[in-house]
Protein backbone atom coordinates (compact mmCIF):
# COMPACT_ATOMS: atom_id res chain seq x y z
CA UNK A 1 0.00 0.00 0.00
CA UNK A 2 1.17 3.01 -0.99
CA UNK A 3 0.66 6.66 1.04
CA UNK A 4 -3.37 7.55 1.07
CA UNK A 5 -1.96 11.18 0.49
CA UNK A 6 -0.04 10.69 -2.92
CA UNK A 7 -0.82 7.85 -3.26
CA UNK A 8 2.91 7.12 -4.98
CA UNK A 9 5.20 6.85 -1.90
CA UNK A 10 5.41 4.25 0.62
CA UNK A 11 3.81 4.38 3.99
CA UNK A 12 6.65 5.87 6.67
CA UNK A 13 4.51 7.45 9.14
CA UNK A 14 1.09 6.39 10.64
CA UNK A 15 -0.51 9.35 12.52
CA UNK A 16 -3.63 9.31 14.99
CA UNK A 17 -6.93 11.68 14.11
CA UNK A 18 -10.13 11.78 15.42
CA UNK A 19 -11.11 7.49 14.08
CA UNK A 20 -8.93 5.20 16.88
CA UNK A 21 -9.59 2.48 14.42
CA UNK A 22 -8.25 4.37 11.00
CA UNK A 23 -5.49 6.50 11.45
CA UNK A 24 -3.65 8.43 8.78
CA UNK A 25 -1.12 6.17 6.32
CA UNK A 26 1.67 8.61 5.00
CA UNK A 27 5.06 9.26 3.26
CA UNK A 28 6.66 11.67 5.62
CA UNK A 29 6.37 14.45 3.30
CA UNK A 30 2.85 14.08 3.18
CA UNK A 31 2.80 14.12 6.97
CA UNK A 32 4.04 17.27 6.87
CA UNK A 33 1.82 18.59 4.82
CA UNK A 34 -0.87 17.07 6.86
CA UNK A 35 0.03 19.02 10.60
CA UNK A 36 1.07 22.53 8.74
CA UNK A 37 -1.92 22.14 7.10
CA UNK A 38 -0.58 22.68 3.87
CA UNK A 39 -1.84 19.60 1.37
CA UNK A 40 -2.19 20.21 -2.04
CA UNK A 41 -5.75 19.88 -3.39
CA UNK A 42 -5.62 16.16 -4.44
CA UNK A 43 -3.40 15.39 -2.17
CA UNK A 44 -6.12 16.58 0.69
CA UNK A 45 -9.05 14.67 -1.87
CA UNK A 46 -7.29 11.83 -1.53
CA UNK A 47 -7.19 11.84 2.02
CA UNK A 48 -10.82 12.94 2.51
CA UNK A 49 -12.19 10.11 -0.18
CA UNK A 50 -10.78 7.34 2.71
CA UNK A 51 -11.61 9.51 5.95
CA UNK A 52 -14.43 12.31 4.40
CA UNK A 53 -13.86 16.14 5.41
CA UNK A 54 -14.60 16.32 8.58
CA UNK A 55 -11.54 14.40 10.07
CA UNK A 56 -8.69 15.78 11.77
CA UNK A 57 -6.42 18.24 10.06
CA UNK A 58 -8.86 17.85 6.77
CA UNK A 59 -11.86 19.91 7.97
CA UNK A 60 -13.36 23.51 6.82
CA UNK A 61 -11.40 25.68 9.00
CA UNK A 62 -8.10 24.74 7.31
CA UNK A 63 -9.38 23.96 3.65
CA UNK A 64 -12.27 24.99 1.19
CA UNK A 65 -12.90 21.81 -0.97
CA UNK A 66 -9.19 21.47 -0.70
CA UNK A 67 -7.84 24.87 -1.07
CA UNK A 68 -5.59 25.75 2.24
CA UNK A 69 -6.73 28.48 3.71
CA UNK A 70 -4.43 28.53 7.18
CA UNK A 71 -1.24 26.75 6.00
CA UNK A 72 1.41 27.30 7.99
CA UNK A 73 3.88 26.36 5.05
CA UNK A 74 4.23 27.26 1.55
CA UNK A 75 1.76 25.09 -0.65
CA UNK A 76 4.08 24.12 -3.39
CA UNK A 77 2.42 23.71 -7.04
CA UNK A 78 -1.36 24.01 -5.66
CA UNK A 79 -2.53 24.42 -8.99
CA UNK A 80 -1.11 21.73 -10.27
CA UNK A 81 -3.18 19.07 -8.39
CA UNK A 82 -6.14 20.32 -8.23
CA UNK A 83 -9.12 18.36 -6.60
CA UNK A 84 -11.26 16.54 -9.71
CA UNK A 85 -14.35 18.18 -9.97
CA UNK A 86 -17.87 16.62 -10.52
CA UNK A 87 -17.44 17.00 -14.81
CA UNK A 88 -14.34 14.81 -14.14
CA UNK A 89 -16.15 11.91 -12.26
CA UNK A 90 -19.68 11.97 -13.33
CA UNK A 91 -19.40 9.26 -15.75
CA UNK A 92 -17.29 6.88 -13.61
CA UNK A 93 -19.39 4.90 -10.82
CA UNK A 94 -16.24 4.86 -8.35
CA UNK A 95 -14.94 8.11 -9.23
CA UNK A 96 -18.63 9.74 -8.64
CA UNK A 97 -18.44 7.89 -5.35
CA UNK A 98 -15.42 8.86 -4.57
CA UNK A 99 -16.10 12.38 -4.93
CA UNK A 100 -19.36 12.56 -2.83
CA UNK A 101 -17.05 11.48 -0.04
CA UNK A 102 -14.91 14.68 0.21
CA UNK A 103 -18.41 16.81 0.28
CA UNK A 104 -19.78 18.02 3.18
CA UNK A 105 -23.09 17.74 1.73
CA UNK A 106 -24.13 15.72 -1.21
CA UNK A 107 -26.74 17.46 -3.30
CA UNK A 108 -29.25 16.15 -6.51
CA UNK A 109 -27.05 18.06 -8.40
CA UNK A 110 -24.27 15.29 -7.46
CA UNK A 111 -26.78 12.74 -7.22
CA UNK A 112 -28.49 12.39 -10.41
CA UNK A 113 -25.24 11.46 -12.31
CA UNK A 114 -26.20 7.98 -10.48
CA UNK A 115 -29.09 7.18 -12.34
CA UNK A 116 -26.61 6.49 -15.53
CA UNK A 117 -24.88 3.41 -13.62
CA UNK A 118 -26.18 -0.21 -13.02
CA UNK A 119 -28.24 -0.37 -10.07
CA UNK A 120 -27.34 -3.59 -8.89
CA UNK A 121 -23.87 -2.98 -9.31
CA UNK A 122 -24.29 0.70 -7.57
CA UNK A 123 -25.78 -1.14 -4.31
CA UNK A 124 -23.00 -3.79 -4.69
CA UNK A 125 -20.54 -1.37 -5.20
CA UNK A 126 -21.87 0.40 -1.68
CA UNK A 127 -22.05 -2.93 -0.08
CA UNK A 128 -18.62 -3.49 -0.45
CA UNK A 129 -17.19 0.02 0.58
CA UNK A 130 -19.04 -0.33 3.67
CA UNK A 131 -17.70 -3.68 4.89
CA UNK A 132 -14.22 -2.24 3.74
CA UNK A 133 -13.68 0.93 5.87
CA UNK A 134 -13.99 1.37 9.23
CA UNK A 135 -15.03 5.35 9.44
CA UNK A 136 -18.51 5.98 10.63
CA UNK A 137 -18.46 9.39 8.04
CA UNK A 138 -17.91 6.94 4.70
CA UNK A 139 -20.25 4.07 6.30
CA UNK A 140 -23.10 7.27 6.79
CA UNK A 141 -22.49 8.80 3.44
CA UNK A 142 -22.98 5.78 1.37
CA UNK A 143 -25.82 4.43 3.39
CA UNK A 144 -27.11 8.17 2.42
CA UNK A 145 -26.60 7.49 -1.57
CA UNK A 146 -27.76 3.85 -1.16
CA UNK A 147 -31.36 5.05 -0.01
CA UNK A 148 -31.19 8.53 -2.48
CA UNK A 149 -30.58 6.50 -5.41
CA UNK A 150 -31.88 2.90 -5.30
CA UNK A 151 -34.47 3.41 -3.40
CA UNK A 152 -36.30 -0.02 -3.12
CA UNK A 153 -33.33 -1.41 -5.31
CA UNK A 154 -31.32 -1.22 -1.85
CA UNK A 155 -34.23 -2.95 0.59
CA UNK A 156 -33.01 -5.98 1.41
CA UNK A 157 -29.31 -4.62 2.78
CA UNK A 158 -31.12 -1.55 4.68
CA UNK A 159 -33.11 -4.14 6.81
CA UNK A 160 -30.06 -6.27 7.39
CA UNK A 161 -28.21 -2.94 8.76
CA UNK A 162 -31.02 -2.78 11.25
CA UNK A 163 -30.50 -6.64 12.68
CA UNK A 164 -27.73 -5.57 15.26
CA UNK A 165 -27.84 -1.95 14.35
CA UNK A 166 -25.12 0.35 15.01
CA UNK A 167 -26.58 3.30 17.11
CA UNK A 168 -23.78 5.82 15.50
CA UNK A 169 -25.52 4.79 11.90
CA UNK A 170 -29.24 5.41 13.26
CA UNK A 171 -30.17 8.29 11.71
CA UNK A 172 -28.75 7.54 8.52
CA UNK A 173 -30.02 3.99 8.56
CA UNK A 174 -33.29 5.80 9.35
CA UNK A 175 -33.39 8.28 6.55
CA UNK A 176 -32.23 5.63 4.07
CA UNK A 177 -35.17 3.33 5.15
CA UNK A 178 -37.84 6.48 4.66
CA UNK A 179 -36.75 5.82 0.69
CA UNK A 180 -36.66 2.25 1.01
CA UNK A 181 -38.75 0.07 2.47
CA UNK A 182 -42.86 0.82 2.57
CA UNK A 183 -43.86 3.38 5.11
CA UNK A 184 -45.50 1.87 7.68
CA UNK A 185 -42.35 -1.08 7.89
CA UNK A 186 -39.88 1.95 7.60
CA UNK A 187 -41.16 3.58 10.45
CA UNK A 188 -42.00 0.63 12.57
CA UNK A 189 -38.11 -0.14 12.94
CA UNK A 190 -37.36 3.71 13.35
CA UNK A 191 -40.02 3.42 16.35
CA UNK A 192 -38.75 0.50 18.02
CA UNK A 193 -35.41 1.75 18.00
CA UNK A 194 -36.25 5.37 19.28
CA UNK A 195 -37.77 3.23 22.06
CA UNK A 196 -33.77 3.02 23.28
CA UNK A 197 -33.15 6.65 23.05
CA UNK A 198 -34.02 8.31 26.90
CA UNK A 199 -36.38 11.03 26.72
CA UNK A 200 -34.05 13.96 27.37
CA UNK A 201 -32.23 12.99 23.66
CA UNK A 202 -35.59 11.47 22.24
CA UNK A 203 -36.99 14.73 20.64
CA UNK A 204 -33.92 15.81 18.50
CA UNK A 205 -33.02 12.18 17.48
CA UNK A 206 -36.96 11.31 16.94
CA UNK A 207 -36.63 14.14 14.51
CA UNK A 208 -33.69 13.68 12.19
CA UNK A 209 -35.14 9.55 12.45
CA UNK A 210 -37.94 10.52 11.08
CA UNK A 211 -39.08 14.21 9.10
CA UNK A 212 -38.23 11.97 5.98
CA UNK A 213 -41.01 10.06 6.50
CA UNK A 214 -43.30 12.67 6.27
CA UNK A 215 -46.11 10.44 7.73
CA UNK A 216 -49.20 10.89 9.71
CA UNK A 217 -47.89 7.23 11.63
CA UNK A 218 -45.15 10.05 13.59
CA UNK A 219 -48.38 11.99 14.58
CA UNK A 220 -49.41 8.84 16.65
CA UNK A 221 -46.20 8.21 18.26
CA UNK A 222 -45.59 11.75 18.70
CA UNK A 223 -49.02 11.55 21.10
CA UNK A 224 -48.05 8.34 22.63
CA UNK A 225 -44.41 10.17 23.79
CA UNK A 226 -44.62 13.29 24.58
CA UNK A 227 -44.76 14.46 28.24
CA UNK A 228 -43.10 17.74 29.62
CA UNK A 229 -40.99 19.71 29.31
CA UNK A 230 -42.16 20.16 25.82
CA UNK A 231 -39.09 20.20 23.18
CA UNK A 232 -39.71 22.38 20.23
CA UNK A 233 -38.52 19.71 17.80
CA UNK A 234 -41.95 17.67 18.34
CA UNK A 235 -43.48 20.61 16.79
CA UNK A 236 -40.82 20.69 14.48
CA UNK A 237 -41.06 16.75 13.57
CA UNK A 238 -45.52 17.01 13.73
CA UNK A 239 -45.49 19.54 10.99
CA UNK A 240 -43.56 17.64 8.57
CA UNK A 241 -45.96 14.79 9.09
CA UNK A 242 -49.19 16.01 7.76
CA UNK A 243 -50.72 17.13 10.73
CA UNK A 244 -54.65 18.34 9.84
CA UNK A 245 -56.70 20.68 11.87
CA UNK A 246 -58.64 18.09 13.52
CA UNK A 247 -55.29 16.66 15.48
CA UNK A 248 -54.18 20.43 15.89
CA UNK A 249 -57.64 20.97 17.81
CA UNK A 250 -57.74 17.51 19.71
CA UNK A 251 -54.32 18.50 21.09
CA UNK A 252 -55.19 22.07 22.03
CA UNK A 253 -58.26 20.44 24.11
CA UNK A 254 -56.27 17.57 25.38
CA UNK A 255 -53.93 20.89 27.40
CA UNK A 256 -50.82 20.35 28.74
CA UNK A 257 -48.22 19.21 26.89
CA UNK A 258 -50.10 17.90 24.05
CA UNK A 259 -51.80 21.81 23.06
CA UNK A 260 -47.37 23.41 23.58
CA UNK A 261 -46.97 20.75 20.98
CA UNK A 262 -49.99 21.42 18.98
CA UNK A 263 -48.95 25.75 19.24
CA UNK A 264 -45.28 24.16 18.12
CA UNK A 265 -46.85 22.56 14.64
CA UNK A 266 -48.33 25.38 13.81
CA UNK A 267 -45.90 27.49 14.28
CA UNK A 268 -43.29 25.47 12.52
CA UNK A 269 -45.11 24.52 9.39
CA UNK A 270 -44.23 28.55 8.27
CA UNK A 271 -41.33 28.38 6.75
CA UNK A 272 -38.06 29.22 8.91
CA UNK A 273 -36.26 32.89 8.39
CA UNK A 274 -33.38 30.50 6.93
CA UNK A 275 -33.03 28.80 3.79
CA UNK A 276 -34.51 25.30 5.20
CA UNK A 277 -33.83 21.88 3.28
CA UNK A 278 -36.77 20.23 5.12
CA UNK A 279 -39.03 23.06 3.63
CA UNK A 280 -38.32 22.97 0.41
CA UNK A 281 -38.06 19.71 -0.05
CA UNK A 282 -41.52 18.39 2.42
CA UNK A 283 -43.62 22.13 2.04
CA UNK A 284 -45.42 20.96 4.68
CA UNK A 285 -49.21 22.85 5.11
CA UNK A 286 -52.03 22.18 7.68
CA UNK A 287 -54.60 19.88 6.14
CA UNK A 288 -58.29 20.32 6.62
CA UNK A 289 -58.29 23.95 7.62
CA UNK A 290 -61.52 24.80 8.66
CA UNK A 291 -62.28 28.75 8.59
CA UNK A 292 -59.37 31.26 9.68
CA UNK A 293 -61.67 32.48 12.27
CA UNK A 294 -62.77 29.81 13.59
CA UNK A 295 -59.19 28.79 14.02
CA UNK A 296 -57.87 32.07 15.04
CA UNK A 297 -60.73 31.87 18.01
CA UNK A 298 -59.85 28.42 19.34
CA UNK A 299 -55.89 29.51 19.57
CA UNK A 300 -57.27 33.14 21.12
CA UNK A 301 -59.42 30.95 23.78
CA UNK A 302 -56.34 28.73 24.76
CA UNK A 303 -54.32 31.72 25.30
CA UNK A 304 -56.81 32.51 27.53
CA UNK A 305 -56.56 29.62 29.74
CA UNK A 306 -52.83 29.23 29.33
CA UNK A 307 -51.12 33.11 28.53
CA UNK A 308 -47.94 32.16 29.15
CA UNK A 309 -45.08 34.34 27.22
CA UNK A 310 -44.45 31.33 25.16
CA UNK A 311 -48.19 30.78 24.64
CA UNK A 312 -48.62 34.35 23.82
CA UNK A 313 -45.79 34.59 21.46
CA UNK A 314 -46.46 31.38 19.23
CA UNK A 315 -50.63 32.62 19.14
CA UNK A 316 -49.24 36.15 17.93
CA UNK A 317 -47.24 35.14 15.42
CA UNK A 318 -49.62 32.20 14.22
CA UNK A 319 -52.67 34.34 13.82
CA UNK A 320 -50.86 36.89 11.42
CA UNK A 321 -49.38 34.05 9.29
CA UNK A 322 -51.85 31.73 8.54
CA UNK A 323 -51.85 32.19 4.82
CA UNK A 324 -48.28 30.33 5.33
CA UNK A 325 -49.54 27.79 7.27
CA UNK A 326 -52.71 26.66 5.44
ZN1 LIG B 1 2.64 10.88 0.36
Amino acid sequence: MNCESCKINEIEVIEKNDDEQQPYLLCKECHKKLVTLSLRPLEWYNLAVIHSPHESYLYDDFYDDGIACAAEEDVIEAEKYPCPTLIDVCNDMNDLLDYCMTKYFVYEEELRHFAMFDKEDLNNEIKNRFENTNNMLIKSRLIEICGKCLGRVCQEWIIKLWENIDMELLVSISNATAYALPENEGIQLVLDALDKISYKELPHIAYVCLYKFNSSEVLKWIEKKVKSPVKDQLGRLAAVSKPDWDIISRWIDMGRPYSLVALDTLYNIMPPAYKSEVHEELNPKLLNPISVELMTAKLKEYESIDSVPRVKRIVKSIIINWNKII
